[in-house]
């Protein structure tokens, strides 16, 4: 059991002025593992003006000396990978696997910053001019629980690469992870101020940095409703926003693919993250003459699919991170049957032999409909839809017909129709026949899936705007 009762603000922990203790879950037992003291919009104000305070000096740094930094963030992190992979399991419940992955990945976006920092110019000439790309000023980087160290370092690293400076509002159920990386980013020995990490409430914390007139930009990833509030709330000071909201992701399986191949991709891709990913391919678009042959497939993949234990390495679903994920979750299956759908994996309820912890059955509808309510909402679970087409056509009607539009797959052995089909899905991200991520291309959605994109030269003018300087030589 351990307590967090430190925040961070201007290079120092510090006892936080919000006095609310907020329990801390083994979602695999429900046991309360730790207590967080949160921070409240007080401590919010004071990090902002130690934001506000370092951002006059850091804004005038050069790239090289950004880039040492950044490389000092990388290596503090990689001294912690086994302690956050260890929280990660414990906190979040991420099966093993997984957990590492999520370990390397919060350090590894550090250094892909500090990569795109090396090749970017920040001026260029326009006509007679010369525009340089100037830094925002103070960023607040909201994040979400289901990959808490990637985000805080992913949107700090594309921040600090650009010469702003931050205030992060990390989810108050990831505590244990966030503690793990502020003590990490902090031995990288930074100027003061130049980030500072709040954990708190987002009606509180969250709010105040969305309002707060010294804070230039905001990027957020959440959920799409949480995100309209904040694109809301920055609206009265015109905040530059990056909003990475939610998915209903079409996989779309061409008619001549591979069954071998592509099934279990398109199980892993919806069951990624035990299905709390807003880039999961949740809606499976599959050719009606070839519908029974998938499904027959899909009930063996299934079915060497083990949810449980995420200490044990033959898991790759874990639990849910919470009761009231575990409660969404299983109303979605309950209006799943209530619709129509047919099951052809799972249900409702835990896997068999475990009564304890916030486990879901990996589950599969077929017979779904492109209208039903589990096709259109995201459920952030490991719930899919199977949904068949009878033409090309078609399919790509379905897979833009949703009000997302974040990441789809494309499936078939044939490279130039998969390149026609991802040509016209409305995606961020089309992914032809791989689940593999690549940190160079631009990732966020169309649609009120966000607004904006992260990673790469993208993810890095994000946190710029350009001044155009005319009359010079
Ligand atoms: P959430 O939107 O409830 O919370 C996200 C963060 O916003 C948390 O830190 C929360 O405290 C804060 N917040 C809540 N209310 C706020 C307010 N009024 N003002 C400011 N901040 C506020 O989302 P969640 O439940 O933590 O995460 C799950 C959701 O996130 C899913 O819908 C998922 O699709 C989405 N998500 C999107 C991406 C992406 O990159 N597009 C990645 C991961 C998760």
């Amino acid at each position: 059991m351990q307590t967090i009762d430190r925040i961070y603000i201007n290079g120092a922990f510090v006892t936080p002025h919000g006095e609310e203790m907020f329990d801390l879950f083994n979602p695999a037992t429900e046991s309360v593992i730790g207590r967080v003291r949160l921070a409240d919009a007080k401590d919010a104000r004071d990090a902002i003006a130690a934001a506000k305070r370092a951002f006059a000096s850091f804004s005038r740094t050069g790239k090289r000396e950004r880039i040492d930094m950044l490389k000092r963030m990388h290596a503090a992190i990689v001294a912690k990978e086994d302690e956050l992979y260890e929280a990660i399991v414990d906190e979040y419940g991420a099966p093993v696997s997984r957990g590492r992955w999520m370990a390397q990945h919060a350090s590894s976006v550090l250094l892909e910053a500090a990569k795109v920092l090396e090749g970017y110019e920040f001026t260029r000439r326009a006509g007679t001019a010369e525009v340089t790309m100037e830094p925002l000023g103070v960023a607040g980087l909201i994040t979400p629980w289901n990959s808490n160290a990637g985000f805080i370092c992913g949107k700090l690293a594309a921040a600090l690469a650009a010469g702003c400076t931050a205030v992060i509002k990390p989810s108050e159920m990831s505590a244990i992870q966030t503690r793990i990386v502020t003590q990490a980013l902090h031995a990288a020995d930074l100027p003061p101020g130049v980030f500072n990490i709040v954990t708190g409430r987002g009606e509180t914390v969250g709010a105040q940095i969305s309002s707060h007139p010294d804070v230039a930009k905001l990027s957020f990833t959440g959920s799409t409703a949480v995100g309209k509030t904040i694109l809301r709330t920055g609206a009265d000071t015109l905040k530059r926003v990056t909003l990475e909201l939610g998915g209903k992701s079409p996989v779309v399986v061409l008619d001549d693919a591979d069954f071998d191949q592509i099934v279990p991709l398109a199980i892993q891709a919806g069951f990624m993250n035990s299905g709390q990913a807003c880039i999961a391919g949740t809606r499976i678009l599959v050719p009606q003459q070839r519908l029974a042959e998938f499904e027959a497939r899909v009930r063996d993949e299934v079915a060497r699919t083990q949810s449980g234990d995420p200490r044990d390495p033959r898991t790759t679903i874990g639990p849910m991170v919470s009761q009231k994920q575990w409660e969404r979750v299983q109303r979605y299956i309950r209006i799943g049957i209530d619709e129509g759908a047919r099951l052809i994996a799972g249900g409702e309820g835990r896997p068999d032999g475990l009564d304890a912890g916030w486990f879901v059955r990996p589950t599969v509808f077929t017979d779904v409909t492109n209208d039903m309510t589990i096709a259109r909402e995201e459920i952030f679970g490991p719930v899919l839809s199977i949904i068949a087409y009878r033409d090309t056509e078609e399919a790509i009607a379905i897979a833009n017909d949703t009000n997302y539009g974040l990441q789809a797959y494309v499936f078939s052995q044939d490279a130039k129709r998969a390149r026609d089909v991802a040509s016209r899905i409305v995606a961020g991200r089309v992914l032809v026949n791989t689940l593999a991520h690549e940190p160079a291309a631009p990732f966020g959605g169309f649609r009120q899936s966000g607004i904006g994109r992260e990673y790469g030269t993208f993810g890095l003018e994000a946190f710029l705007e350009p001044k155009a300087v005319l009359g010079v030589l």
